[in-house]
This record gives structure tokens, C-alpha cells and sequence, in this order.
């Protein structure tokens, strides 16, 4: 080549000086027994690394500093959302990538939430190792794999040096950045309980752009409807960046159990979620305009949803 500017060819350790990185000990455990000793051996000194698309930033940026890196990513374990005939359940193994539940059709026909949240998460690149265990334990109110999976009501298994635990995946978030683990903890599983007859749903991450943002809401609905297509059986209603942590709006899906579900009851639905959403000025948006936009977009979903109920049954 001619013309170009020259570059001084670095060897590895100038180039680690030069970006300033912190040094660790990265390890590999091949079971997650093996991982779980490992971290309990180096206490709070280490950390596990998924995709490591959360906290390498973190190192890189300071704000954490393990001494050691246990990586989950060998640990074997199903690469791709299960669903299950016989239960009706979706299993998804915590170290599975965003980008293989994009590309799952069981998630993008049964479970369209989910797949609207993950198709928008960073860049392919970032999707393709990115973990949807990952997410949830970074724990941020922005998540975009935390609403979808709170609104299909997920239950998650968790393995760590005294056995094996479930909760409810609502109930893991106890504040921006933290969640109910414990030290050596492993999140493992992500079990969706079946959907019932004449569900359908959505979920908008609201910013200025969809991807490789920091969103200035997540809005995720889930609707059932009884044997006349028009009564809400059952609604769930999940919103990200609206409270510290991923929250439901309660009082808003009480509201809509046994009404019809048309525009009016959508409109005071989502002027219900405003009222119980807790969000906050930040220097993505003043609250106000947050909350006025939890009205806007639970509507918005509640809508959508229903129309991918009567699409899915062939009705206008
Ligand atoms: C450019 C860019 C764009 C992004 N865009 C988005 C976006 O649009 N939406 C969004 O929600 N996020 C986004 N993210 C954040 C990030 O990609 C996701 O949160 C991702 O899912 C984290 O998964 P990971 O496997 O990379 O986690 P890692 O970085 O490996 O781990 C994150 C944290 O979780 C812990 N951990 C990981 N897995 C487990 C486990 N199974 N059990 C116990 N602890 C565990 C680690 O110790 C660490 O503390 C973006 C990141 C980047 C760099």
C-alpha cells in the first residue's frame, strides 16, 4: 500500500500498557462444581465472565477489579432456548446468547416479547456472545432481556456452594447493579411457565434509537384473552428504566383482568402504569416526559399485542 499513514507495530504487553488494562488471572472450569470452587476459593476477589460483554467495560473502565476471571463459557449446557411439547415450558440455559434466542422460531412465534427485546440488544457482534445470564446479573433498570422475561412470569435456577435455589425472576433485582446472589452463585436456568390459550405480547425499548443505546424506557405487555377474543384473562405489564429496578405494573394489570381489551381500557391501563411507575430525571430524560411515555407505550403495546392474538387465530 502507498500513501497511508505508517503504524509501529506493537508487541502484546506494550499493547496492554498502552489501553491500561488491569491484569487478572483468567481461568477455565469445565463444570459449574468446578466453577463454583474456584470462586469460592478466591472470594470476592473474583468474578465469572460470560460474554464479558458487561464487565470487561468494567475492569476497562475501573469499576471493578477482580484479581480472577472464572469463565462460565465452557461450562456444556444447551446453546439454544427448549421448548417443551409435553409442559409447554421454554427453557433457557443462562449461558445461551442473545443472538441464538433471536434466531430461535420457537421464541419468535410463541414468544414474540422476547424476541422484540433480543433482536435489539447492541450490535449482531455484540449479540452473538452476549448471555442472557449476563444481563440479567449485571442487573441494570435498562436490561432489555430482564422485561420480556418478567412479564412470561420466568422462574430462575440457581447454583452455588450451598446446592441449588429457584425464584422468581421479578424478585432477583434488588437495585441498580445488584441482584440476590451470593458469592460463588451461579445463575443456571430461565424456565418459562406455559402461555396460556389466546396470549400475545410485545415489548419496545424507547429511545432515540433502537440499538447501541441506552434506552429511555423498556415497556413489555402480555395479554390473555378469554373464549371470545375480547375479555383479558390474565395481563402482565413489565417496564425497564421506569424504578430502580425491572418492575410490574400491578395495579394496571388488575385493572384490565375481566374487562374488554379495546382502546379505552389500553388508555387508562397505561395512565394507571404511569401512576405506579417510579421514574426518575436522568440525562436521558426528564420524568415527566418518562411517564407520560409509560402511558403512551403500554397502550401502544397493549395493542400490538392484541393484534398478534388475532393474527395468530386468523381473525381481523
Ligand atoms: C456495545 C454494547 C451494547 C450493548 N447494548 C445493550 C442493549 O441494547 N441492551 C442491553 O440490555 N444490554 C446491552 N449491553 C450490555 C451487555 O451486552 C448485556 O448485558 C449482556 O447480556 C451481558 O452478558 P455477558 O454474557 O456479556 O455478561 P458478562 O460481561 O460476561 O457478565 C456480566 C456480569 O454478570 C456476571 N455473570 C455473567 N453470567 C453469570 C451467570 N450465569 N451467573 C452468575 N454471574 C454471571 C459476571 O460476573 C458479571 O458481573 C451492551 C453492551 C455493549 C458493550
Amino acid at each position: 500500500m502507498s500513501g497511508g499513514s505508517r503504524c509501529t507495530p506493537m508487541t502484546l504487553p506494550q499493547a496492554i500498557e498502552e489501553v491500561d488494562m488491569r491484569r487478572f488471572t483468567y481461568m477455565i472450569p469445565k463444570s459449574l462444581d468446578e466453577a463454583i470452587s474456584m470462586h469460592v476459593a478466591h472470594g470476592e476477589r473474583a468474578k465469572y465472565i460470560a460474554g464479558g460483554t458487561d464487565i470487561l467495560i468494567k475492569i476497562k473502565e475501573r469499576k471493578a477489579a477482580p484479581d480472577y476471571l472464572i469463565s462460565l463459557k465452557h461450562i456444556l449446557g444447551p446453546d439454544r432456548p427448549l421448548f417443551s411439547q409435553e409442559t409447554g415450558e421454554l427453557y433457557i440455559g443462562a449461558f445461551v446468547t442473545h443472538r441464538r434466542i433471536e434466531t430461535s422460531k420457537t421464541v419468535r412465534t410463541r414468544y414474540p416479547i422476547l424476541h422484540d427485546a433480543v433482536k435489539n440488544i447492541g450490535s449482531v457482534q455484540i449479540r452473538n456472545v452476549a448471555t442472557i445470564g449476563g444481563n440479567l446479573v449485571n442487573a441494570v433498570p435498562s436490561a432489555d432481556g430482564a422485561i420480556p422475561l418478567i412479564a412470561l412470569d420466568a422462574e430462575i435456577r440457581i447454583h452455588g456452594p450451598k446446592g441449588r435455589r429457584s425464584m422468581d425472576l421479578l424478585h432477583f433485582f434488588l437495585g441498580p447493579g445488584q441482584c440476590d446472589l451470593e458469592t460463588g452463585e451461579i445463575l443456571t436456568e430461565i424456565l418459562i411457565p406455559p402461555v396460556l390459550p389466546r396470549t400475545g405480547s410485545a415489548y419496545l425499548k424507547f429511545g432515540r434509537r433502537q440499538a447501541m443505546e441506552l434506552p429511555l424506557l423498556g415497556v413489555g405487555v402480555v395479554l390473555s384473552l378469554e373464549e371470545d377474543f375480547k375479555t383479558c384473562c390474565r395481563a402482565r405489564i413489565a417496564l425497564g428504566v421506569a424504578a430502580p429496578t425491572p418492575m410490574r405494573a400491578i395495579q394496571a394489570e388488575a385493572f384490565l383482568n375481566g374487562k374488554p381489551v379495546d382502546e379505552k381500557t389500553l388508555e387508562e391501563a397505561g395512565k394507571i402504569a404511569a401512576e405506579e411507575s417510579r421514574v426518575r430525571d436522568s440525562i436521558r430524560g426528564v420524568a415527566w416526559y418518562r411517564r407520560e411515555m409509560v402511558g403512551v407505550l403500554v397502550k401502544r403495546m397493549g395493542r400490538k399485542a392484541l393484534q398478534r392474538i388475532h393474527e395468530t387465530h386468523g381473525r381481523r
